[in-house]
Parts: structure tokens; C-alpha cells; sequence
């Protein structure tokens, strides 16, 4: 029932592009209020406008607030510090999308620069660790909230190429397994939504911008779009509160 979502406040991390930028929107259309997170400013202020947009073709009276703050996840003190940034009318955070995150190259093992692995644990899961206990805290202090993180098929599956990438999303659901556990008896909540291929900007990063490669990946198959995986984070969170979906995995029709 999209009415739960009315005037609730959902902070979605990696906000500027793909599944979080879809996923933003979504909330906006349903009468949530949204807080958009990511590193490019441009990229996220045009998400923000959407916001916008969104909400007022909706015709809803509730929600609309909307706050675009440019953070990176893998800064520890920039996300201890992201109160100071957040506007006093959407400080009261209902629903924390842990969205933000990336693979970077294609090498086996032995040639990732360190530089590289240590960045995709940064942020896919220290990021994500981080933004998630600073949400924990203010979610047993009202004693409601929901935490959705965004895992992968890789996180369940390894392939070659993939070794880091893999292990921080298999990082992420062992994460979110054990806090889901953790908050068991109580109105948290705690979902992961793991995806098989979403056509985003991600390719593109992973192949350093070659936009060629990055298309190539979709080869033979229709891939989900953002808005596929948007509609499964929303849908989740507007289940009653007694009901917590735990984990959604979701595929284009033709990905083995
Ligand atoms: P995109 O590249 O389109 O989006 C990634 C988002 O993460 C961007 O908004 C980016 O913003 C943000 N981001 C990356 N690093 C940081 C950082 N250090 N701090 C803050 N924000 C950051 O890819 P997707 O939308 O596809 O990816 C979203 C999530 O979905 C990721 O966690 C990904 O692992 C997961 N996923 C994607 C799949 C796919 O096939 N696309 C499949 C399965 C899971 P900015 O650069 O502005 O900081």
C-alpha cells in the first residue's frame, strides 16, 4: 500500500546515477521525502529537479522535501559529520537506502592495484557499515526504521575477474544477515536487494569508461533498468510493519 510511504523520510545513498537516482524518484512520486547522496554535485542536483518534478505530477499535498548533499561513503568523518549537512525537516529518517557502490576493472588477482580493492571495500562495505550505524543509532532511539542494502548476484555467486567485487557483496550479505538477526526482535527493519544485471552507469566504471566495453556486457540479453530495482526497494518498504521482506533477488528473464 503506497499510502505507508506518505511523508516518510528516506536517505538514499549513491543518489546521482542508476538504481539509487530511480530509486529517489520513485519516493518522490510516492509522497516520500528524500535525502540524495553521492560524490558528483551536477549529477545529483539534476536527480534532485526529478525529485521535484516527480512530486508535483504526482499531485500528492505529502512529502516533497527534498535535500541533495554531496558525501562520499568511504570518508568515515564525512559520514559522522552528515547531521551538520541535513536540513532540521529531514532529520527524522525513516527508511536508509545503502545503495552506494561500484566494481572497478576486470583483472584476476594478481594484477588489482591495491589502490583499486581497497577503494571498492571502502566504499561497498565500510561505506555501507558506516552509514548504517550512524542510521541504527536514531532507528533504536524511535524504535522504527527500515535498512535496505543493496547487495548482488555476486554477493552469492563468485566469477573470474570478480574477486573483489564479489567479496564485498558477499561482505554485504553476511552484514546484513547478521544485523537483520540482530534486530529481530524489534519494529527494524532489514532488507537486501540483490540484482543480476541492471543496465546503469556501473559498466562503465568497471571498464574505466569505455563505453564500448561497457555495452558489450548486455550482449544477447535485456537487461533490468533502474527503475526495475527501484520498484522492489519501494515495494518494500511499503509492506505493513509487521512484514519484512528479507531479501529480493531479481534477473532479466534471459540471465542464466
Ligand atoms: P551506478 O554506477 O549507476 O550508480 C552507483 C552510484 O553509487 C552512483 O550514484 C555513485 O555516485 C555512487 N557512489 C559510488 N561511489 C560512491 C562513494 N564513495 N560515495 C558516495 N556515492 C558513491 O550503478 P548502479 O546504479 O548499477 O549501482 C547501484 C548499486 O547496485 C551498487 O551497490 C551496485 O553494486 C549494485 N548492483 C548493480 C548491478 C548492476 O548490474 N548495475 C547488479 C547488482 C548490484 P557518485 O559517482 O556521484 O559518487
Amino acid at each position: 500500500n503506497a499510502s505507508r510511504l506518505l511523508n516518510k523520510t528516506v536517505l538514499v545513498t549513491g543518489a546521482s546515477s542508476g538504481i539509487g537516482a530511480a530509486t529517489a524518484v520513485l519516493f518522490a512520486k510516492g509522497g516520500a521525502n528524500v535525502i540524495l547522496l553521492a560524490r558528483r554535485t551536477e549529477a545529483l542536483a539534476k536527480v534532485h529537479e526529478q525529485c521535484r518534478t516527480a512530486h508535483q505530477a504526482s499531485g500528492l499535498q505529502e512529502g516533497g522535501k527534498f535535500a541533495a548533499i554531496p558525501l562520499d561513503v568511504s570518508d568515515r568523518s564525512q559520514v559522522e559529520s552528515l547531521w551538520d549537512k541535513v536540513p532540521s525537516e529531514l532529520r527524522d529518517v525513516d527508511i536508509l537506502v545503502n545503495n552506494a557502490g561500484f566494481v572497478f576493472g576486470v583483472e584476476h588477482v594478481g594484477d588489482i592495484a591495491p589502490d583499486d580493492y581497497e577503494k571498492m571495500f571502502q566504499t561497498n562495505v565500510f561505506g555501507l557499515v558506516a552509514m548504517t550505524q550512524l542510521l541504527v543509532k536514531e532507528f533504536k532511539k524511535k524504535n522504527s526504521g527500515h535498512i535496505i542494502n543493496l547487495g548482488s548476484i555476486a554477493g552469492r555467486e563468485p566469477y573470474a575477474g570478480g574477486s573483489i567485487y564479489t567479496a564485498t557483496k558477499h561482505a554485504v550479505r553476511a552484514f546484513t544477515g547478521s544485523l537483520l538477526r540482530e534486530l529481530v526482535n524489534t519494529p527494524i527493519r532489514v532488507t537486501e536487494i540483490d540484482p543480476g544485471m541492471v543496465e546503469t552507469e556501473f559498466s562503465v566504471v568497471r571498464y574505466r569508461g569505455d563505453e564500448g566495453a561497457a555495452k558489450n556486457v548486455y550482449t544477447g540479453l535485456q537487461p533490468l533498468v533502474g527503475e526495475d530495482i527501484a520498484e522492489e526497494i519501494v515495494w518494500a518498504a511499503a509492506r505493513p510493519p509487521h512484514v519484512n521482506i528479507a531479501e529480493v533477488l531479481i534477473f532479466p528473464v534471459n540471465q542464466a
